[in-house]
């Protein structure tokens, strides 16, 4: 075994939550970051069983594993429930938002109180890089609904599957 825990050394563990519907450059630049901070990075994929996806969770976590594979350092799972427990079942005590303006602040403000308060977690903030601080999954699956160009948007694996997607519909 090496690493930090070979050594004797804490695991520096975060995890980046979302619904990556698919994933696009903005969740990447801000795993991207994130593993370059911590020694390991989950990423969360949220199971909202009341909101169907263009995507199951299988194909959002397959088309993740494939874009963060050259990191070698993030894993990626599916969860339900709070987000919490998913870190205090696997000792990861950060989470790790990307913020794109000053409209996500409130929300993700609340949100990242409301978890501290429930179990110490910590969550970090990183600006997003300014070229995808307009950039959703949503506004993606939009746009490339009606045949606009998002190939600058998104891994050419997610162009290519989001491609096969929006023919079959
Ligand atoms: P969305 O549907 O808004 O793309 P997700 O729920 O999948 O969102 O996003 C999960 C998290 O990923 C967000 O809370 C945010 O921290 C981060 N994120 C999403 N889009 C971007 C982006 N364009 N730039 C940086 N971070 C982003």
């Amino acid at each position: 075994m090496t690493g930090p825990e070979s050594e004797g050394k804490q695991v520096r563990r975060a995890v980046c939550p979302g619904s990556f519907d698919p994933i696009t450059n903005g969740h990447l630049d801000i795993i991207a970051r994130a593993s370059s901070l911590y020694d390991e990075v989950y990423v969360a994929v949220m199971i909202n069983q009341s909101k169907k996806g263009l995507f199951e969770i299988e194909e959002r976590i397959d088309l993740i594993h494939q874009v963060t594979a050259e990191y070698g350092n993030v894993r990626v799972e599916s969860f339900h429930g709070l987000l919490v427990d998913f870190c205090k079942q696997r000792e990861i005590p950060a989470i790790v938002k990307g913020l794109r303006a000053v409209s996500d602040f409130d929300y993700e403000l609340q949100m990242a109180q409301m978890n501290n308060g429930l179990s110490g977690v910590e969550t970090l903030f990183i600006p997003t890089n300014p070229t995808y601080s307009f950039l959703s999954s949503s506004l993606v699956k939009e746009v490339a609904t009606w045949g606009g160009d998002v190939a600058h948007l998104v891994p050419p694996l997610v162009l290519d599957a989001l491609r096969d997607r929006l023919t079959q519909h």
